[in-house]
């Protein structure tokens, strides 16, 4: 049982009269555990696809399975459920909320899940540790560099120890070093067996993951092994 699998999605886009296909005929079967780079030019429907697989948007037409369960016909309130429980979502521009602390961003989605304080502290003091920030833990977004900022991020995606990993351009805002860095705990996290899409312009990151997916104009062009 694949952990994805798209079906005839279409995505229209209808802009001062004129329709934009953002994404049309468009399928996907992903396995769970993959590590799967989503290329293309800008424009090409990159952040559509990646936008319906966190639920963040609904397609026009189409199927959308995860996990064996067709979510494309939840309630709000029941995607919201399964976005919280299964998928983490990391932006290109961090999207930290910025009046609060590392510490308290990360908390964040084990307090809307209602999550007891202790058990969120105990949580969110072990996720720190992984992404290399215990001694941040006060800071807020303002106070951590780019790099710092998206390892918050990434703590906060996957606090819930969600199946699936969307990352949208998490480097594109990044030095390559830096960038390289936070490519580095995705592909740990990869490696525990968390499903990763990435969403990356850079060739050679893109070359990290195990599996290309490249589109153009809403289609899938190229889908290979790397
Ligand atoms: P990418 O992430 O690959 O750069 P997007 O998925 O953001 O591309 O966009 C694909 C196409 O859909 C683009 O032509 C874009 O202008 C259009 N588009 C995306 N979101 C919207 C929107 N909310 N309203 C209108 N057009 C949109
Ligand atoms: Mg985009």
């Amino acid at each position: 049982m694949p952990l994805i699998e798209l079906t005839g999605i279409e995505r229209v886009f209808t802009l001062g009269g004129s329709a934009v296909h953002a994404l049309a005929g468009f399928d996907l079967v992903v396995e769970a555990g993959e590590f799967v780079a989503v290329m293309g030019a800008s424009g090409s429907g990159k952040s559509t696809l990646l936008n319906l697989l966190g639920l963040l948007d609904r397609p026009d037409a189409g199927t959308y399975r995860l996990a064996d369960r067709d979510v494309t016909t939840l309630s709000a309130d029941e995607q919201a459920r399964v976005r919280r429980e299964r998928i983490g979502f990391v932006f290109q521009s961090f999207h930290l909320v910025p009046r609060l602390s590392a510490a308290e961003n990360i908390g964040l989605p084990l307090m809307l899940a209602g999550i007891d304080p202790a058990e969120r502290a105990r949580r969110v003091a072990r996720a720190l540790e992984d992404v290399g920030l215990a001694n941040r833990a006060d800071h807020r977004p303002d106070q951590l560099s780019g790099g710092q900022r998206q390892r918050v991020a990434i703590a906060r995606a996957t606090i819930m120890q969600p199946a699936l990993i969307l990352a949208d351009e998490p480097t594109g805002n990044l030095d390559r070093a830096t960038g390289e860095e936070v490519v580095r705990l995705l592909e740990t996290l990869n490696a525990g067996g968390v499903t990763l899409l990435m969403v990356t312009h850079d060739a050679a990151l893109g070359a990290r993951a195990r599996r290309r997916v490249v589109l153009q104009d809403g289609r899938k062009i190229r889908d290979e092994p790397v």
